[in-house]
C-alpha cells in the first residue's frame, strides 16, 4: 500500500531537518549581526518610492511548488536589511518607536521555536508564570503596587483598551457584559481626557459602543498638562444633567510632547468623584524609574490601571505593550467565560490568561520583556532613561543656543524646536504661515535624507520638529548631526521657497 507508507513515513515539506535548521540559523544569526554592527553606516531609511517597494517585493503569485529555504531566508533578509526604515539606528528619533534590544530578537526566536500558547496555564506553564513575573517587574520598576494584575498585549492602544473596559465593567451602574450599552434606562456614560490625549480614546468610545461624543475634551494649561479645576466642572455638569461619568484618562508622556499630566490632582478628582482613574503611560511610565522623573509620576500608584510600552522605553522589539490593574479581580470580572471545551486546572495558583484580557490564543510576548530588564536590571534601565532624557534636554540646549532655530518644548525625552532664518521678524500672521511652510518642507527633506529620522508636532498652530530619543544607541554627537542637517537644509530651502511666499 503506497498510501500507508507514505502516512508511516511521512516527509512534510515543511519540516526542516536538523542539520539543515542548524546551519541556516548560524547563517541568519551571522547575517543578522553583521546587519546590526552596519547600522550607524546605513541610511536611515532607504526612502523608496512605493514603487521601488512594490517592486523590490515582486509581483510572482503564490508559488505552487515549493522552494529551498536557504535561498528564501538569504532574499528576505536582503529585503528586509536595504528597505526598511530602521528604527534601531542611532539617528532615529521619528514618533515614539523604541530602539529594539538585540536580546530581543533571539527572544523572539527562542519563543517561536517552543511556541507555548499563553491563553491557559495548562498549554503555557512556564510561560504563564514568567509573564506574571514580568508583569510585576513592570509595576515595581514604574513604583506601582506589585501584586498587581496585568498582562502583556500587543501595544499601548490594547493595553489602553483593557483598562476602558475593566473601567466600565467596574463602574457602569448595570451589567454591561450581559445588557450591553442598549440596557433599559441606562444613562450615557462619560469619559474624561484631555485635548492632547492619543486617538485610542475615539477608537475605544467608537468601538465599544459609547460613540466618541462620550468623550469630554478636558482642556490643558500652557503646559499641555490637563487642567484639573475644568475636569471637575466638567463632571459636575454631566453629573447634573443625568449622565454617567465613570472614567478618567491622565497620561504620561502626551505623544506630542511629553508632557505629563498632574496625575496626584487627578487621583484626588477620582477619589471625590468615585471614577475609575486610568493613566496612559504607553510612553512616559518608564521614566518614573529614573531620578530625574518629575514629580507627577508617582501619581502613576494612584491609578486603577496603567498601560505601559514595553516596545518603546523599555527598548524591547515591536509588539509589546502591557497593562497593569490594581484590583486583582478586575480583569476576569472584566473578561472571563468559562466555555464547557475548557476543561482547565482549577488550582487557585495558576494563572489562565484568556480569562484576563480579549485575546484567546496568544504569543509568548513575555519572553523579551523579561530577558531585556534582566539584561539591564533596574539599574540599567534608569541609567538608558536618564541618557535619552538628557540627550533630549541637550537638544532643546543646542536649538534654543543657535540663531537659526527656536527652541520649542522640552519634557521626558521628546524635543520641539523650528527653524527660524536668522533675518525674519516672527509673529505676523503671514510669517507664521511661510515658517509652518519651511518647516514642513525640513521635515520632508530630513526624512528623505536617510542621515536622521525626525517626526513633527503642531503646537498652537505652529508646525514644529519633533524628536524624540527612546533610542540607547544614539550620543550627543548624533544629535549635533541632526541640527547641522536642519540648519544646511533650512538655509537652502529658505532660499529656494521665501521669494515666492513673502
Ligand atoms: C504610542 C502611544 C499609544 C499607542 O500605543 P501603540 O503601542 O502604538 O498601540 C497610546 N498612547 C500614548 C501616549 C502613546 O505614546
Amino acid at each position: 500500500m503506497h498510501e500507508e507508507k507514505e502516512l508511516r513515513e511521512r516527509s512534510a515539506p515543511i519540516e526542516l531537518a536538523p542539520d539543515a535548521f542548524r546551519a541556516l540559523g548560524h547563517r541568519l544569526v551571522d547575517e543578522i549581526a553583521d546587519f546590526l554592527v552596519s547600522l550607524a553606516d546605513r541610511p536611515v531609511t532607504p526612502a523608496d518610492p512605493p514603487q521601488a517597494v512594490w517592486a523590490a517585493v515582486g509581483e510572482r503569485n503564490l508559488p505552487e511548488t515549493g522552494q529551498p529555504p536557504g535561498v528564501l531566508l538569504d532574499r528576505a533578509a536582503r529585503l528586509l536589511f536595504q528597505h526598511s526604515l530602521l528604527n534601531g539606528h542611532p539617528r532615529f528619533w521619528g514618533y515614539i518607536i523604541g530602539a529594539p534590544a538585540p536580546i530581543g530578537a533571539l527572544a523572539d526566536c527562542l519563543a517561536a521555536a517552543v511556541n507555548p500558547n499563553c491563553g491557559g496555564w495548562d498549554l503555557a506553564p512556564v510561560a504563564s508564570a514568567i509573564e506574571a513575573q514580568t508583569v510585576r517587574w513592570i509595576a515595581q520598576l514604574v513604583g506601582y503596587p506589585e501584586d498587581t494584575g496585568g498582562l502583556l498585549v500587543s501595544g499601548g492602544n490594547m493595553a489602553n483598551f483593557i483598562g476602558f473596559l475593566a473601567a466600565r465593567r467596574a463602574k457602569a451602574p448595570w451589567d454591561v457584559r450581559q445588557q450591553g450599552m442598549n440596557a433599559p434606562g441606562a444613562p450615557p456614560l462619560r469619559v474624561y481626557a484631555s485635548t492632547e490625549t492619543h486617538t485610542w480614546i475615539q477608537k475605544a468610545a467608537d468601538l465599544f459602543g459609547l460613540g466618541t461624543d462620550a468623550i469630554r475634551q478636558v482642556p490643558t494649561d500652557a503646559a499641555h498638562r490637563m487642567d484639573p479645576a475644568a475636569l471637575n466642572r466638567r463632571i459636575q455638569e454631566d453629573r447634573k444633567a443625568g449622565a454617567c461619568p465613570f472614567l478618567v484618562v491622565g497620561t504620561a508622556g502626551t505623544v506630542s510632547t511629553g508632557a505629563v499630566d498632574p496625575l496626584p490632582e487627578l487621583a484626588a478628582v477620582c477619589q471625590e468623584h468615585n471614577l475609575w482613574f486610568h493613566v496612559d503611560g504607553a510612553y512616559g511610565a518608564p521614566a518614573a524609574c529614573a531620578p530625574e522623573a518629575p514629580a507627577d509620576l508617582a501619581g502613576l500608584a494612584l491609578a486603577d490601571s496603567v498601560a505601559i510600552d514595553p516596545h518603546k522605553w523599555l527598548y524591547v522589539p515591536v509588539e509589546a505593550g502591557c497593562v497593569l490593574v490594581k484590583h486583582p479581580d478586575a480583569l476576569r470580572d472584566t473578561f472571563s467565560y468559562r466555555p464547557p471545551y475548557y476543561h482547565l486546572d482549577p488550582d487557585e495558583a495558576v494563572i489562565h490568561y484568556y480569562e484576563h484580557g480579549p485575546q484567546n490564543s496568544r504569543g509568548f510576548r513575555a519572553l523579551k520583556v523579561w530577558l531585556a530588564l534582566q539584561q539591564a536590571g533596574r539599574e540599567g534601565y534608569r541609567r538608558m532613561i536618564q541618557e535619552d532624557t538628557r540627550l533630549a534636554r541637550a537638544l532643546y540646549r543646542l536649538a534654543d543656543a543657535h540663531p537659526e532655530l527656536e527652541a520649542g518644548t522640552h519634557n521626558l525625552s521628546i524635543t520641539t524646536f523650528r527653524f527660524v532664518p536668522a533675518d525674519l521678524e516672527v509673529g505676523t500672521p503671514r510669517v507664521e504661515a511661510y515658517l509652518n511652510t519651511l518647516n514642513e518642507a525640513i521635515l520632508d527633506r530630513v526624512k528623505r535624507s536617510g542621515a536622521a529620522y525626525i517626526s513633527n508636532a503642531v503646537l498652537a498652530e505652529r508646525f514644529v520638529l519633533r524628536a524624540c530619543v527612546v533610542n540607547f544607541r544614539t550620543t550627543l554627537g548624533d544629535l549635533e548631526a541632526l541640527v547641522a542637517l536642519v540648519v544646511r537644509l533650512g538655509r537652502e530651502l529658505d532660499a529656494a521657497l521665501r521669494p515666492a511666499a513673502l
